[in-house]
């Protein structure tokens, strides 16, 4: 695999030909069940890393347990980053600019700009 840095932006292109094929391969009735699919696509895949999660605290069954690897983990929440970009591609959201003004919400609501910069 490359070590070269991917920007969000990058990352959003990525899956947009992605989601593209999957809407070629796959077409819904409407755009309507179309972001029903990708939002029970996404609660499927956090339920799953939620999974993983809870298996690496031992908290599963003993053949689970024997079975866990930090890499399923590690694939389980990309499948739930992916499967959230694609939704945010079929609501039509820029995740870098909704990011951007979500970082910028942050730091003023807990004044990380202003008072000890040290975060
Ligand atoms: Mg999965």
């Amino acid at each position: 695999m490359s070590d070269q840095k991917m920007t969000l932006v990058e990352l959003v292109e990525k899956y947009r030909s992605i989601a593209d094929f999957l809407n070629t391969h796959w077409p819904l009735k409407d755009k309507q069940q179309q972001t029903f699919a990708r939002i029970m696509k996404l609660v499927e895949e956090l339920g799953e890393l939620s999974d993983e999660i809870l298996t690496s605290m031992n908290l599963a069954r003993d053949s689970k347990i024997a079975k866990f690897s930090q890499e399923n983990m590690q694939d389980e929440f990309a499948d739930v980053l992916a499967s959230l970009i694609l939704l945010a591609i079929e609501l039509d959201i820029d995740v870098e600019k909704v990011m951007r003004k979500k970082i910028t919400f942050t730091r003023e609501r807990f004044g990380m700009d202003s008072k000890r910069s040290m975060v």
